[in-house]
């Protein structure tokens, strides 16, 4: 298995996840429950991440690249200034909406 993603929101990481689904690479969701009670753990290591197949990571990059091209993928908040996937019509963090 190889890392290809890692963002501290876990929505983030659902998101490429679909993405990479949609272009049929199969991905893991490791650390999926770590973030709430992180304890004295550095933050950086409850990070959700995404793995996937060695065979499919140069695809994969592929994908999350054109994700980060597209500016329509992610919006952000007015109020809380927090990024905020498209799909999503309020703010997930503060329900304000887009
Ligand atoms: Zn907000």
């Amino acid at each position: 298995m190889e890392l290809v993603y890692s963002n501290d929101q876990l929505l983030m990481v659902n998101h490429v996840k679909n993405l990479l689904e949609t272009a049929n690479i199969e991905s893991q969701i490791k650390n999926e429950f770590m973030g709430g009670g992180a304890g004295d753990l550095a933050p950086l290591d409850t990070w959700p991440e995404l793995w996937i197949e060695e065979k499919d990571l140069e695809h994969a990059k592929q994908v999350i690249a054109q994700m980060n091209d597209n500016s329509e993928i992610v919006w952000y908040c007015a109020k809380c200034d927090e990024e905020n996937p498209s799909t999503f019509d309020v703010c997930w963090q503060c329900e304000t909406a887009k």
